[in-house]
């Protein structure tokens, strides 16, 4: 169904929602990505307790899952074993531009909105 579809443009690094590219570290193409931060703000603030509630459970279960906390990739079994919560891309590139602090509400809001 639409998770296919939609999990397909995510690998082939395409926008989420249309066919153009997407931009480098987000799900959407600039267009979306703009229309998405509108809608976001606006979801965000009606919504701010319940976003944030999502964020601590999904930083939760991506520690669970020896998931990145930051960007949610799995972490090396041996950096697990050392007790790292943040994935070797994470830790080693702090200088470079890590995937958007909002993604994760961004992807929650993209749910309800067209
Ligand atoms: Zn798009
Ligand atoms: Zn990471």
């Amino acid at each position: 169904m639409g998770k296919s579809y939609r999990q397909r443009h995510i690998e082939q690094g395409l926008c989420v929602r249309c066919t153009k590219e997407a931009e480098p570290g987000y799900l959407m193409c600039k267009e979306h990505i703009a229309k998405a931060r509108e809608h976001n703000l606006i979801y965000y603030q009606k919504n701010k307790e319940k976003i944030k509630a999502r964020i601590r459970n999904l930083k939760k279960r991506y520690e669970e899952e020896g998931r990145c906390r930051e960007c949610s990739m799995p972490i090396l079994e041996e950096d697990l074993a050392k007790g790292y919560l943040y994935c070797e891309n994470c830790r080693m590139k702090r200088s470079i531009p890590k995937r958007p602090k909002y993604q994760h509400i961004l992807e929650f809001a993209c749910e309800d909105f067209d």
